[in-house]
């Protein structure tokens, strides 16, 4: 049985991420560690995480896959806005200290300009950086759309982000409507995208999934999500994706336009995808 999941409100805790989890039957989620379009975080409650942690064991749940904020741009050209994102990143992988041993992916970031060799050398700094206390956490990268000045739209340049950084507790969040928005084939080859993403990065850095169709068609850099078979994937693609032996057992996660009852749906509908 897979781990299916959805993004989550975090206002009311850790222990109510997961009551709520399980009340959509899902068995992974996702929720952002501070507020995604600002840098405000919630106020640290250790007993509430232990509670959390505790549930999580209990309940049999996958691993987590937290995600940083989308204003977090880690190689933004201002040096002093630069740092901030860079502070914020440590700040959130302390933080998620107190769920230990699970993912925090983020969006690399944009280089705005300053060209795409800059950007990942301002965002494999902060990495070490934020990654020296060793926190028990993996940060994931995720695959973007490319859209703009986005790093991240191709493997290429995650690996050089990786390579780096040099630190094995580093891999990839797989995003189903980015990495076909980036121009990457999933509905028509997912063999040979995955084995073009062993061959560059290796699937062994392949941590997690976000499961989401796209409104706009193949290659468009758009980065317009939609509900799992309404959009230019189709449902096809994501019963191959739950089913393959390379993929099946990571923590897949909905960022669906939907509500709570419709990612209930959604989930339910995966778990029936599954062979
Ligand atoms: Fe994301
Ligand atoms: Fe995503
Ligand atoms: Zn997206």
């Amino acid at each position: 049985m897979g781990y299916f999941g959805c993004h989550l409100s975090a206002s009311g805790g850790n222990a109510a991420m997961v009551k709520t989890a399980l009340s959509i039957g899902a068995n992974t989620f996702a929720f952002f560690t501070r507020n995604p379009r600002g840098s405000k975080a919630k106020k640290e409650d250790a007993a509430d995480a232990a509670k959390a942690v505790q549930m999580l064991q209990a309940e049999g749940f996958g691993k987590l896959v937290a995600h940083g904020a989308y204003t977090m741009n880690l190689c933004t050209a201002d040096p002093e806005a630069r740092a901030f994102a860079a502070e914020v990143l440590e700040d959130d992988l302390r933080r998620m200290a107190a769920l230990p041993g699970n993912f925090y992916n983020f969006h690399p970031g944009s280089h705005v300009g300053q060209g795409a060799e800059a950007g990942i050398d301002y965002i494999a700094a902060a990495l070490k950086k934020a990654l020296a206390p060793g926190y028990p956490v993996t940060v994931l990268l995720e695959t973007m759309a490319g859209k703009g000045s986005e790093i991240g739209g191709r493997f290429e340049e995650l690996k050089a982000i990786l390579d780096a950084v040099g630190s094995p507790d580093v891999g990839v969040c797989l995003d189903t409507c980015h990495v076909y928005d980036g121009g990457y084939d999933i509905v028509k080859d997912l063999n040979g995208v995955l084995a073009e993403f062993d061959r560059i990065i290796g699937l062994d850095r392949l941590k997690a999934l976000h499961l989401n169709d796209s409104k706009n068609p193949f290659a468009s850099h758009k980065d317009r999500h939609e509900c799992l078979g309404q959009g230019s994937l189709g449902i096809d693609t994501f019963a191959h994706i739950v089913n393959h032996p390379a993929l099946k057992d990571k923590p897949m996660i909905l960022e669906t336009p939907n509500e709570l009852p419709g990612y209930q749906a959604e989930i339910a509908l995966l778990r029936s995808l599954e062979s």
